[in-house]
């Protein structure tokens, strides 16, 4: 099969609800891989954040067929190890208590929603329901996750939305408190945003925020589905800050490019979500639990100290580069604002070989966190190439 064949059957029989590049990957390697005509290509987005450790690392690989042999599903009515020993290195690296598993960033959202309602309800009755959520952000594509992202665009078509989100400025601590009310039982933040442009929230905001809500028993939900899982440069991205949420929820990179959502509960909100109030058919799959071990296992404090090197060492090289505005973003997510059109460059990247994203009006960039200065450094060369090139 060629490019052309694998788009025209894609195409006919795949619904069209998201538009794609003119390529049809077959295979990677790495950072990099293999479109059906044969083309190459360097990987800046790890399949949107989720390839944490590129595509096929070979222990990631050996840990899924050694479980794909042994055990590969059961339903959660019973016990198995994979999933428990995740959910126990987790809690031991985040500090949290305990863990829902599900299957995707917005099921894990949709969790840690349910959850901060039901803690506010068994401990103070109806009525205290609101969850603040920034403007910018985003949690999902489900109804819930959808009304909880604070983004016009995402508000049509599907109406009736779920009731009881506030939206509020990142950034603004005075305009966020002002929002809070007796009805408010949390705020879902993501400490950068992504998919909003790759914003960083200030540590003076969190500070502030978090400090009320503490006094106030309004849980803290941090969206961690694409800070997460080392992207930052550390485990989760609330680890670069000076507080502890209530919830995390994480996904993308999580499972090195299996679906695997988790919902992290903390001391107080572990017992929240008790037997029968919660579950989902495929929730800590045995394979995909294996899969997501082995990139925890791979992400230690030396790996973890790297990213944020090979991120800070991508941001001084790519403020250099023509067109670029400014960069933001911490560890290995990226984003590069432009006084050019950033299709035209994602475009142009991908004719040179180099994979990348965008977020907003900016680039984004995502590189699999244990890519290699110098496949770094060739990557930079062929933006850089493009950047001097366009108009
Ligand atoms: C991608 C993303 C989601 C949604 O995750 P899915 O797996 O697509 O459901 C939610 N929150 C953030 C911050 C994300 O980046």
């Amino acid at each position: 099969m060629i490019n052309e064949e694998v788009k025209n059957l894609s195409n006919e029989y795949i619904a069209n609800t998201y538009s794609r590049f003119d390529v049809a990957i077959e295979s990677g390697n790495g950072v990099f891989c293999k479109d059906f005509d044969g083309k190459e290509y360097l990987d800046f987005t790890s399949g949107i954040g989720v390839n944490s450790l590129g595509f096929c690392d070979s222990k990631w690989a050996e840990a899924v067929i050694k479980q794909v042999r042994t055990l590969n599903h059961t339903s959660n009515l019973y016990y198995t190890l994979p999933g428990a020993k995740l959910a126990a290195k987790l809690c031991l690296k985040s500090g949290m208590k305990k863990v829902f598993f599900s299957n995707s960033g917005a099921e894990a959202n949709e969790c840690a929603i349910k959850a901060a309602r039901k803690y506010s309800f068994d401990k103070y009755g109806s009525g205290r329901h609101e969850i603040i959520t920034l403007e910018n952000s985003f949690h999902g594509r489900t109804l819930a996750t959808l009304s909880a992202t604070g983004q016009d665009v995402f508000h049509k078509f599907f109406d009736p939305f779920v009731e009881g989100f506030v939206y509020t400025k990142a950034n603004d601590a005075q305009e966020l408190l002002s929002k809070i009310s007796e009805k408010t039982c949390a705020i879902m933040l993501e400490v950068i945003q992504g998919e909003g442009g790759v914003l960083e929230l200030h540590s003076a905001f969190l500070d502030e925020i978090v400090d009320v809500a503490q006094k106030k028993d309004i849980l803290i939900i941090v969206d961690e589905v694409q800070t997460g899982i080392g992207r930052c440069g550390t485990l989760f991205g609330y680890q670069g800050f000076q507080f502890l949420p209530n919830i995390v929820s994480c996904a993308k990179g999580l499972a090195g490019g299996l679906p695997l959502g988790a919902t992290l509960f903390d001391e107080k909100t572990a017992a929240v979500l008790s037997a029968g109030s919660h579950a989902t058919t495929f929730g800590a799959n045995p394979i995909i639990c294996s899969a997501a071990e082995a990139v925890l296992d791979s992400l230690n404090q030396e790996v973890l100290l790297d990213i944020m090197q090979k991120g800070i060492y991508m941001r001084v090289e790519i403020a250099k580069m023509p067109h670029v505005l400014s960069v933001n973003g911490q560890g290995l997510m990226l984003g590069v604002a432009l006084d050019v059109d950033n299709k035209s460059v994602v475009e142009k990247c991908l004719q040179a070989g180099l994979l990348v994203l965008t977020a907003k009006e900016k680039l984004r960039l995502l590189p699999p966190l244990n890519i290699t200065i110098e496949e770094i450094k060739s990557g930079l060369e062929i933006l850089e190439k493009v950047l001097k090139n366009i108009e």
